[in-house]
């Protein structure tokens, strides 16, 4: 496993491309330049890793497109420290730029195959989510609520109240909404029942399913 002169130049031009989509967020743009992207796909995709594409990952799943982490990443406004809930770790690479952010992540993967294989790279890569879960994102992670924050990684076909009842006040849920292609949507907690809500682009995310397999 190796990160070379190569690989970081083509991160460099990855983080320009975000810029210019326009990105503005400098933490995040940092994380995705400290990541390496490539190490998170299957060696037949490492050519194209930092082109702005998805790619399968095993088990049916995608990693998401850069500009699609890079977006997601920029509405949760991440603190140092900030505890955020990921649903959908797949191959591990959205929870490794929030981890180069300064957060404590908590992340569920649903898919025991692709959970395993995550597992193994972020040791290999020593990425340390504060909790790493095999499990179902509809239940959420309710000894450890609430969150800062709770990022959706899975095209969710409504926004599911466990996870609204996780955020702390002032909280926000990032989370593409509907069938595809999903809307990006911003949840954010004002009070103990009131929870404002934005809407942004269109994305396409493989679909948020119950259970665990
Ligand atoms: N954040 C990931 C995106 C992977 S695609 C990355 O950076 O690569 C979305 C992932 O969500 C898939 O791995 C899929 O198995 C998972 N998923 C779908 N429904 C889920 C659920 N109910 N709980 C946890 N994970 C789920």
């Amino acid at each position: 496993m190796k990160d070379n002169y190569i690989h970081k130049g083509k991160r460099r031009q990855l983080v320009e491309m975000m810029r210019k989509k326009g990105i503005q967020n400098e933490q995040v743009l940092d994380a995705m330049n400290a990541v390496p992207r490539h190490l998170f796909l299957d060696s037949s995709f490492l050519e194209h890793a930092y082109q702005n594409k998805a790619f399968p990952i095993g088990a049916d799943q995608t990693i998401s497109h850069p500009y699609t982490v890079a977006f997601q990443s920029e509405l949760l406004q991440v603190k140092p420290n900030d505890r955020i809930l990921e649903i959908g770790t797949g191959s591990g690479y959205q929870c490794a730029v929030l981890l180069e952010m300064g957060a404590q992540v908590y992340t569920i993967e649903r898919q025991n195959e692709l959970y395993k294989k995550t597992n193994l790279l972020f040791r290999k890569l020593q990425y340390r989510p504060k909790r790493y879960v095999f499990g179902d994102g509809y239940k959420g992670l309710p000894d450890d609520a609430p969150f800062d924050s709770i990022i959706v990684t899975c095209g969710a076909p409504e926004i599911p109240k466990t996870l609204m009842s996780q955020l702390k006040i002032g909280g926000r849920m990032v989370i593409p909404v509907g069938d595809d292609p999903q809307i990006m949507t911003l949840l954010v907690r004002e009070s103990a029942t009131d929870f404002s809500k934005k809407t942004f682009g269109e994305f396409r995310f493989v679909p948020f399913l119950g259970g665990k397999e």
